[in-house]
């Protein structure tokens, strides 16, 4: 027996003997997938949005701020948008220590990734907390969840380089556009080099009005990366 047959037979052993159990109603999941087939056919999929920033919209085309105000980013994946259950489930990550949201998410986003993206990004960027942050919560969700797309998809991913150097608020406590992109100014601190990587895409729990993808966006493009792209699990709607 081969050694990738030996490690598949004991994954599928493991699967067998102790099933996954659905994050939200505790049935079986579906082999490494925490989340059973009807939760999950029930989740709220992006299908209709702004193909640039993933806002709602009737059909996929370019929303009239995209329009006007193109952002640095080239395009946005979604996979869900932000409300219940996909809005519990992110909080249970971000604020209940619920580790095992972030497999369940991120295989879902490298599946959805597959279908959705037309070019295959040199390196992903989780978006980085500030260390204050970082240090009261015990982990960056968005590096988490970034760690499984970038096993699933085979694409490496950006551990330093970049620091979130201002302990900005939450973006969803700020009431407006201006008041987010604001409170992100100068936000993040980028070392040079990021010019080697062409193409890059920022991996993120939630996108709210797209402000921090901007700003890390446009820091990059700054460095010379020559697109970007951002891929979130979940956009406010
Ligand atoms: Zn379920
Ligand atoms: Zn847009």
């Amino acid at each position: 027996m081969t050694t990738s047959l030996l490690n598949n037979w004991i994954k599928n052993s493991h699967n067998y003997l102790f099933p996954t159990a659905c994050l939200l109603c505790g049935a079986v999941g579906q082999g490494t997938l925490n989340l059973c087939h009807g939760c999950c056919a029930n989740l709220p999929r992006v299908e209709q949005a702004c193909v640039r920033c993933a806002a709602a919209l009737p059909q996929s085309h370019l929303c009239p701020d995209c329009q006007r105000n193109p952002p640095s980013f080239e395009k946005t994946c979604a996979l869900f948008w932000y409300r219940p259950p996909v809005s519990d489930l992110i909080q249970r990550l971000k604020f209940q220590g619920a580790l095992a949201v972030a497999p369940a998410l991120g295989l879902l986003l490298a599946r959805r990734l597959t279908d959705c993206i037309d070019a295959y990004p040199d390196a992903l960027l989780p978006v980085p907390l500030h260390r204050s942050r970082l240090r009261s919560r015990g982990y960056n969700q968005a590096l988490e969840i970034a760690r499984i797309v970038s096993k699933q998809l085979a694409i490496p991913l950006l551990m330093s380089g970049v620091e979130r150097v201002r302990a900005t608020a939450p973006q969803s406590t700020l009431r407006t556009h201006q008041g987010r992109q604001r409170n992100m100014r100068n936000a993040f601190r980028l070392e040079c080099g990021f010019g080697e990587a062409a193409h890059i895409a920022i991996v993120d729990d939630v996108m709210t009005s797209g402000a921090t993808a901007q700003v890390l966006a446009s820091a990059l493009r700054q460095q010379g990366v020559a697109r970007v792209d951002v891929w979130v699990c979940a956009r406010a709607c």
